[in-house]
């Protein structure tokens, strides 16, 4: 999950999800007004995404901001001495019109935006950044909040309570609540500094993308599939080059380039217009904007009492600390480098026996890894695609949550969408509403690349039920028009991925917002995503689902062995891929309180030390690794996908042994883990599922690494 809208990248995110608004009135005759307003029509209210205009988000976001100052202000007034009820409750209850006008701020941002929208989030950024900061730095309201956390221990307050409270102090203790006055207003400075940083980062990666296209005629197409060609031809259509190819510089378009092209020149081209994004010379170039970000960074969390931003970072995690995610990612590590560089050989060997007469190089990869995958396993990707139809992997998902869950999934037509392809759900258990579902699953230009999950209202019950409401979006490439879209393995694997985010957000049953759902641990937050994801793999939904698209035959057992067999195949290449990135993230942060900040420089040094294979490069490179430099949110933090993965690995084995529909196994999943948000310490939830701490084996075992 990505959640990001101008405050939404650290620590506010939750503390701004109130739920009420009070009965306050809103005039209805200024255009901002009904984005702050509360949603209406049924559902329990619906996003107004048809009334969001670019000029009215600026005056909604300001006057939201205003509202909100107003309310807390109103829980420091208060004179009575502080009480859970008083001061966190009263807090929890703020916010919910800045809350509403973020979420289709963030939306837009994130997914329809163009010029005046970039101009707009680069105008807020430090705007929003400096609020976040006000609010932090209210001493009146901290004074309250550390007064009930200080007394939490005799208060007699619920476990969930105490998590509410927990997650008020940290969240103000870490951007500085603590600190005197004069350092105060340098962690101000430096918070709006890095939130320019941030979006100018993200900005430069968005350019190289949209700018650098790769742009092919007829004769460049062998070893295409028919389907990419298709959405070539269309996407040159669109800008009236008709009769020519244009690849934007997304991974969708260019690993296909990369995995078919047999023009081994183009498969270079694209790999270097791919793997070079924010690291070309010119007004785009990220490195400059990585040096300045590691430096803010190292002298804030200096300021704030830790060793490195990357100290600072794994505090508030189940990690705890940088020295156990390295460890794992140590623990790991020589495994997978190891099985890499044995399918590197693999691969050397394939290109030897087509006489091809070359030394493997990163843009060839993928070429011959797609060869391997054929000999080794016959699993050819144009098999697979045509019995992953969008459609029925999405009716696939439904079912096994419904199984799992006990929830159904009913598609509706009344709330507004701000593309018409977006399409919206209404879930439901026993004939009761559980919340909405909206799903927006194809590219276009101004949508950000890649999958995420958004939460627009998150469950709750501080007045009357609150049900959640979410969002699950891809970069699908979009169908010819009439013809339906085509999955491939890895689009449907991450198709389940965000949709166990979706029902981590949809299944949260809590009573306070700040709690809810999704907002649990950031090294947590991919457990219940990453499981999900096995769900796909199961024959109770590939023989009834994975359907040819033209005979409507279910997938061949087979096929679909021959795709369980291929599991573990590139399993080195992958995880060396991803690791490798999750270490450079790390150790760049640990490495800058030591005055090491020059990112190229680092990349060289920290590959040779990790012994890298030179036939991979890692999965972000740093001027394109938006997860670490377009925001706080997964810096020093990468890890938490392995992290994550360990407790899946972990539980599976569990539904691996019982069965993977097994009902008593899925309650117990359900009220241990989807449904309890952060409600529980995240290893306590663990513990109530399995009994015990996790064991790391069953990770090397999943990735046949054992
Ligand atoms: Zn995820």
């Amino acid at each position: 999950m990505l959640r990001r809208t101008f405050l939404q990248s650290a620590t506010a995110a939750a503390m701004m999800s109130g739920v009420n608004f009070g009965g306050m009135a809103f005039a209805a005759d200024a255009a901002e007004d009904a984005l702050l307003a509360p949603w209406t029509g049924p559902f329990g209210g619906t996003p107004p995404f048809d009334k969001v205009t670019t000029p009215a988000l600026k005056p909604a976001l300001l006057k939201a901001m205003d509202l909100l100052r107003g309310e807390i202000g109103a829980v420091v007034a208060v004179g009575d001495p502080p009480t859970f009820e008083n001061t966190i409750l009263a807090m929890e209850k703020t916010g919910g019109a800045l809350d509403r006008v973020q979420t289709l701020f963030g939306v837009f941002a994130g997914t329809m935006s163009d010029d005046a929208m970039k101009a707009l989030e680069t105008e807020m950024a430090p705007i929003g950044s400096a609020f976040q900061d006000e609010i932090v730095q209210n001493e009146a309201l901290f004074a309250r909040i550390k007064a009930v956390y200080d007394g939490m221990a005799t208060a007699g307050l619920t476990v969930e309570q105490q998590q509410v409270v927990d997650s008020y102090y940290k969240r103000f203790t870490r951007r500085g609540a603590l600190l005197g006055a004069t350092e105060k207003v340098r962690l101000k400075d430096l918070n709006q500094q890095l939130a320019a940083l941030y979006t100018k980062f993200g900005q430069n990666t968005l350019a190289d993308e949209e700018n650098l296209e790769l742009v092919l005629t007829d004769a460049d197409l062998d070893g295409l599939p028919e389907n990419i060609k298709a959405a070539a031809a269309a996407g040159a259509d669109a800008k009236g080059q008709k009769g020519q190819y244009i690849f934007g510089n997304t991974r969708s378009a260019m690993e296909a380039v990369m995995t078919y092209s047999t023009r081994r020149d183009l498969r270079e081209k694209a790999w270097r217009l791919f793997t070079n994004r924010g690291d070309n010379p010119g007004a785009n170039d990220n490195k400059p904007v990585i040096v300045e970000i590691l430096k803010l960074r190292q002298e804030r969390a200096a300021l704030l009492g830790f060793a490195s931003h990357a100290h600072w970072a794994v505090d508030n995690n189940m990690a705890k600390t940088p020295d156990t995610a390295m460890a794992l990612m140590m623990k790991v590590w020589p495994a997978a480098r190891a099985r890499a560089v044995e399918e590197v050989k693999d691969m050397q060997a394939a290109a030897d026996a087509a006489g091809d007469k070359i030394t493997i190089e990163p843009w060839d990869y993928r070429y011959y890894a797609e060869k391997v995958r054929k000999a080794k396993y016959d699993v050819d990707e144009n098999e697979v695609k045509p019995y992953l139809q969008l459609v029925k992997i999405r009716e696939g998902m439904f079912w096994a949550v419904k199984t799992l869950y006990g929830t159904e999934f009913k598609e509706i037509s009344g709330p507004a969408v701000y593309m018409p392809d977006v399409t919206v759900w209404e879930v439901t258990r026993d004939g009761k509403r559980v919340g909405l579902w909206y799903f927006d699953p194809y590219a276009r230009k101004g949508k950000r690349s890649g999958a995420w999950m958004n939460s627009y209202r998150d469950q709750a019950r501080i007045d009357g039920e609150t049900t959640p409401v979410v969002s699950n979006n891809q970069n699908a490439v979009p169908a010819a028009p009439g013809a339906p879209v085509l999955l491939s393995w890895d689009d449907a694997v991450t198709m389940f991925h965000e949709f166990g985010h979706g029902m981590h957000g949809l299944l949260s049953n809590v009573t306070y917002p700040t709690v809810s759902g999704t907002s649990v641990k950031r090294d947590f937050v991919e457990f219940p995503s990453q499981i999900h994801e096995r769900w796909l793999s199961t024959p109770e939904v590939i023989s009834v689902f994975a359907l040819h698209v033209e005979t409507g035959a279910a997938m061949p057992t087979a096929l679909f062995d021959k795709i369980k067999a291929a599991r573990n195949f590139n399993e080195g290449f992958s995880t060396v891929e991803y690791l490798s990135a999750a270490l450079y993230d790390m150790k760049i942060h640990l490495a800058a309180a030591n005055g090491e900040m020059d990112p190229a420089a680092f990349e060289k040094s920290c590959m040779e030390e990790l012994g890298m294979p030179k036939e991979i490069v890692m999965r972000h490179r740093p001027t394109q690794f938006g997860h670490i430099f377009g925001g706080d949110g997964y810096s020093a933090g990468y890890y938490v996908y392995l992290w994550a993965d360990t407790l899946s690995a972990d539980v599976w084995e569990v539904f691996a042994e019982k069965g993977p529909y097994d009902p008593a196994t899925a309650k117990l999943f359900h009220d241990t883990i989807m449904s309890v948000g952060s409600s529980v310490p995240a290893d306590e939830a663990f513990r109530n599922f399995r009994g015990r701490d996790v064991d790391t084996d069953a990770l090397m075992r999943a990735r046949g690494f054992a």
